[in-house]
């Protein structure tokens, strides 16, 4: 059955609320978790229309319901949703990350991101960060930043730093060559395409 025809109006609201499609939903009605788990995921959908104990039919395939806390949807997008994988560089050092403005265009969410790569001091302590090479992806975004993390990890280094007055670790840079960082993502994107 096509989703939309069974979206409630206040259900159709969320979903352009936080710009889901109804693509993204499994119909799992009368379903437990256990099953619509899997189904759901051979499907492509992120997500289900189930039912929670608060009356909300809106879930993650986990069984989470994010009418009540929208919070799972941010992780769930984070790890398959769209965004840019980009490597950028400072001296010596390679940095992969993630960006994930969605609303804006590729070239401003990148630039954004750079700011604040060097801003108050720099990302782990640096400035002069510059983005060589990015990459927009239509889903699986935060698998495939982890899986090159996880095939540069022999070139990791964690450097404390400190960041608007807190301390905080710098977890996603390698003293790498440029190309190794490079091909680490690209392994990445064709193991989650
Ligand atoms: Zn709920």
């Amino acid at each position: 059955m096509d989703i939309i025809s069974i979206l409630t109006k206040e259900e159709k609201d969320f979903l352009k609320k936080y710009n889901l499609s109804p693509s993204d939903f499994y119909d799992a009605r009368g379903e437990s978790v256990t099953v619509y788990h899997d189904k759901a995921k051979a499907a492509g959908c992120q997500f289900v229309i189930n039912s929670c104990q608060y009356g909300h039919r809106l879930k993650d395939r986990s069984g989470h319901c994010i009418v009540c806390k929208p919070a799972y949807m941010t992780y769930q997008r984070r790890e398959s949703g769209g965004g840019i994988v980009y490597v950028a560089i400072s001296g010596k050092y390679c940095k992969v990350g993630v960006t994930d403005e969605k609303n804006k265009s590729n070239k401003e969410s990148l630039s954004d991101r750079e700011y604040r790569l060097n801003s108050e001091g720099g990302y782990a302590g640096r400035t002069g960060w510059r983005t060589i090479k990015s990459w927009p992806l239509e889903r699986n975004v935060g698998k495939v930043e982890r899986e090159a993390h996880r095939l540069l990890q022999q070139y990791k280094t964690v450097e404390n730093y400190i960041y608007s007055g807190e301390k905080r670790k710098a977890q996603e840079v390698f003293e790498c060559p440029i190309q190794t960082a490079i091909d680490a993502v690209k392994k990445s994107i064709e193991l989650y395409k």
